[in-house]
Formats: structure tokens, C-alpha cells, sequence
């Protein structure tokens, strides 16, 4: 396992098996490989990857589930001063592997579907649709580093005002994540 950390993510397997076999993926995925990500994104250090590492096992249901954690470095446009601000997406998801929407709709509410077609699986598009959930919709820098704070104090001289950065670990998009299990 020494360096398998540093190599390239899996793009295609079948998530099935690997569930029954409970295994662990850990890789990378360059982020200029992730098309949709990347065009989300102001920019990102060349050479700069999104770190992954994918649980595949049952749960007591049988249920094949895929856990996984990533981590990305990206730089993102803070929408106060409009500049470059460096930041790591962190997410932690669990999914339910299923090839239908009938099967998506049993899932139990905590697991999100993770819907593959004849028991393959598109790894990096799976990764590249949770960075997209963890994108901050309203980036700012903290407010001490923010080239525009002079601008800000000048309308806000009150410096103990309720800071709207967001922090890191908290998901902004929970609610858009259980929209998209498609309950009822
Ligand atoms: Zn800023």
C-alpha cells in the first residue's frame, strides 16, 4: 500500500463485486480530468488532485453500499474582493448502489443512491457530483485576510458584526442533497 494512495483512482469498475468483497479504493483523480468540476471552480495549482478513498462493502441488509471521503484543494472567487482564495473541499458521503429508480426509492433515507448502469460504475463522475454538492455557493475569504476588508470596515465599523464566512466541514448543501434522492 505504500504509494497506492498517489495513484490514479480506478475509473470503471463494478461496484458490485467490490461491495461483495469489501474492498477499499484510495487514489487520485487529477482535477483537470474532472470537466464539470473544474469549470466550477476559479482555478487550481497545476498537478493539483482530488484525494479519495472509497469503502465498498454490505451493510446487515445486504444493501452493496459505497462510503467514501475526498479531498480537493481548488482555489475559489471570494465574493467580496472578487481575488483568488485557496480552500479544500472536504466531503464525506454514503451511497446505496442501485440500478433503478425503484431501487433508489427503498433506499432508507440516509443512504443517497448511487445509480450505475449493468454493474459499472463511473468512479470519477461519482466523485466529481459530490465536489460538486460541497461547492461553497458564497466563498469569502476570512475577513482578515480579505483585500477588500478597508472597503468593508468603512461601511462596517462595527468589526464584531456576525462573520459570514462559512466554515469547512459543514455542508450548505444538505437540503439540495436529500432533494435529490427523489423521496416522497
Ligand atoms: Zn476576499
Amino acid at each position: 500500500m505504500s504509494n497506492a494512495s498517489n495513484a490514479e483512482l480506478p475509473k470503471s469498475v463494478d461496484p458490485y463485486r467490490l461491495a461483495e468483497q469489501t474492498s477499499t479504493l484510495e487514489g487520485i483523480i487529477p482535477i483537470s480530468g474532472l470537466g464539470r468540476f473544474r469549470e466550477a471552480v476559479l482555478g487550481f495549482s497545476d498537478g493539483a488532485a482530488c484525494r479519495v478513498k472509497l469503502s465498498f462493502y454490505m451493510d446487515s441488509e445486504r444493501r452493496r453500499i459505497v462510503s467514501g471521503e475526498l479531498e480537493a484543494p481548488v482555489d475559489l472567487e471570494c465574493q467580496r474582493c472578487m481575488g483568488a482564495m485557496g480552500a479544500t473541499l472536504v466531503s464525506r458521503f454514503t451511497l446505496g448502489l442501485v440500478t433503478s429508480d425503484e431501487q433508489a426509492q427503498q433506499l432508507p433515507k440516509e443512504l443517497e443512491p448511487f445509480l450505475t448502469d449493468d454493474f459499472t460504475a463511473d468512479l470519477w463522475s461519482m466523485v466529481e457530483d459530490e465536489l460538486l454538492l460541497v461547492l461553497p455557493p458564497f466563498p469569502l475569504h476570512d475577513r482578515n485576510d480579505c483585500p477588500a476588508r478597508e472597503d468593508l470596515e468603512a461601511y462596517e465599523p462595527d468589526s464584531s458584526a456576525a462573520e459570514p464566512v462559512r466554515k469547512s466541514g459543514e455542508n450548505p448543501f444538505s437540503v439540495l442533497a436529500d432533494l435529490k434522492k427523489k423521496k416522497h
